[in-house]
């Protein structure tokens, strides 16, 4: 198994009230994270070879693309999970919520997209 999803109980705070919801996050060993890593430097290393095309600028674009890569590569493998779903609603008006941002640091504010309050989101203890 190289990806595993595990379900958290969280707790989505705005305000005074406090309601209860869960956060899917995706959990990636380390077979996962390599693929992952190769992907990232497959797709940076593409880009480096469009930019051969370019006339001119291809003289910055591709020595730029080149540096980049080891530390995009670098950057991805060190990611070893990512929030994958948030089933939570508003605290304030019981609107869903939507995750903008997939690293998995807590606690995660949101900002309800119904009445734009921001939600203070933690794992339930
Ligand atoms: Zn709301």
């Amino acid at each position: 198994m190289s990806t595993q999803v595990v379900t958290k109980s969280v707790t989505a705070v705005s305000g005074e009230r406090s309601v209860a919801g869960t956060i899917q996050v995706a959990c990636f060993s380390k077979e996962a994270r390599l693929k992952r890593a190769a992907k990232t430097a497959a797709i940076c290393l593409a880009i480096a070879l469009v930019c051969v095309g370019i006339p001119g600028a291809h003289f910055v674009l591709v020595p730029s693309m080149l540096l980049i890569t080891p530390l995009m590569v670098l950057r991805t493998y060190r990611v070893t999970s990512l929030i994958a779903e948030v089933n939570a609603t508003c605290a304030a008006c019981g609107g869903k919520l939507t995750s903008l941002t997939s690293k998995e640091i807590y606690p995660l504010y949101e900002r309800c997209l119904s009445c734009q309050r921001e939600n203070r989101i933690s794992v339930a203890s």
